[in-house]
């Protein structure tokens, strides 16, 4: 089968397309035919080395495809599945653990269906789990035109709350609105102080900072006494180490570094936010913004413009037909 296989791990010119041997299912696992897969940033954390995963690897997460062999004989040969957490699915053919994998509903897209899983569930753990948003409570999302962005800006403007979106372009800023987003500001404004301005005096109750790096201090800065950093990502690299003493200095705030492993490890977890983001795409609650595609000879140009800060919403790779 064809694949993007990574045998040392660099830059995008790292991803190449190789014939190499189709994976065998074990017990615990579904062997499907992808048709699309899923491009997140965590796909760029394993090509670049920054997470760890033995060499060579076939990189990728998520997808969408049609069901080839059920070792349990459970699901039926042909049934359209979606999945996250399924290493290796910038490919042909994968195995997607059979916990890890959702019917896709009649009317959702391939490209939708390919992209809703990952996202959408961190999303969701994020806004209805680390910090569950209340009517009338405020948030600040750093990309907030990204995959993750965008559909945490919907929910959280969905349950009432007041959103304050960072983004890097006026064309960003036009999709963080359309998102739902209350107030979208620029990465070289000052935050603590915009955010203030707009929030009635005060920090907001929590920040939800996919960009790490370059927007921790000011996570902490704009966050209001008690209130809480998730810390969720590293866009622009990780955090460097720093003083616990200014979580005090800020006023007792908390700080977390949440996984969607870890968010979706409880009995039932996983289904139920999987449940939660696949019907809110059926109702059209939930809008999903694919905003590129390309064959899966190019990931190396999704990755490329990906961390050219290129692309909104999701991109995806297609696979087969
Ligand atoms: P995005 O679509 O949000 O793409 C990344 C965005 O980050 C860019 O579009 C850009 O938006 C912004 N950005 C800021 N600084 C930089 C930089 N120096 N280089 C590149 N991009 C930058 O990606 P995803 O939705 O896939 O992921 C968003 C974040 O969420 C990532 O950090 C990812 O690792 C994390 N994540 C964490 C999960 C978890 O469970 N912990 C699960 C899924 C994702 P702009 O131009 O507006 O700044």
């Amino acid at each position: 089968m064809k694949a993007i296989q990574i045998s040392q791990t660099g830059g995008p010119e790292v991803l190449h397309v190789r014939d190499i041997d189709a994976p065998v299912p074990s017990e615990d696992e579904v062997l499907v035919d992808v048709q699309v897969a899923g491009v997140n940033y965590i796909d760029t954390y394993y090509r670049e080395g920054v997470y760890h995963a033995a060499l060579p690897f076939v990189p990728g997460l998520e997808g969408t495809g049609r069901v080839v062999y059920d070792p349990q004989g459970e699901i039926a040969e042909g049934t359209v599945v979606a999945w996250c957490d399924a290493f290796g699915s910038y490919a042909e053919q994968v195995c997607v653990p059979r916990d890890r994998l959702v019917a896709v509903p009649e009317g959702v897209s391939p490209d939708v269906a390919a992209s809703m899983l990952l996202q959408g569930i961190t999303a969701h753990y994020l806004t209805y789990g680390v910090y569950d948003l209340q009517e009338g409570d405020s948030c600040l999302i750093t990309a907030g035109a990204g995959g993750v962005g965008l559909l945490a800006t919907q929910m959280a403007a969905a349950k009432g709350a007041r959103v304050f979106s960072v983004v890097s372009s006026n064309q960003k800023e036009k999709l963080a609105l359309e998102a739902g987003a209350t107030e979208v500001f620029r990465y070289s404004d000052n935050l603590a102080e915009v955010v203030r301005r707009r929030n009635d005096g005060v920090g907001v109750d929590v920040v939800y900072d996919g960009v790490g790096k370059d927007t921790f201090n000011e996570s902490l800065e704009a966050v209001r006494p008690r209130g809480t950093v998730c810390l969720f990502g590293a866009a622009s690299g990780p955090v460097e180490p720093f003083d616990p003493q200014l979580l005090n200095t800020h006023g007792s705030i908390f700080l977390t570094r949440p996984s969607i492993g870890a968010w979706t490890s409880g009995e039932g977890e996983f289904r139920m936010r999987a449940q939660a983001v696949t019907q809110a795409v059926v109702d059209g609650t939930l809008k999903f913004r694919v905003s590129s595609s390309y064959p899966l000879a190019e990931a190396a140009q999704a990755h490329r413009d990906l961390h050219a800060r290129k692309t909104t919403g999701s991109i995806v790779l297609q696979v087969q037909d």
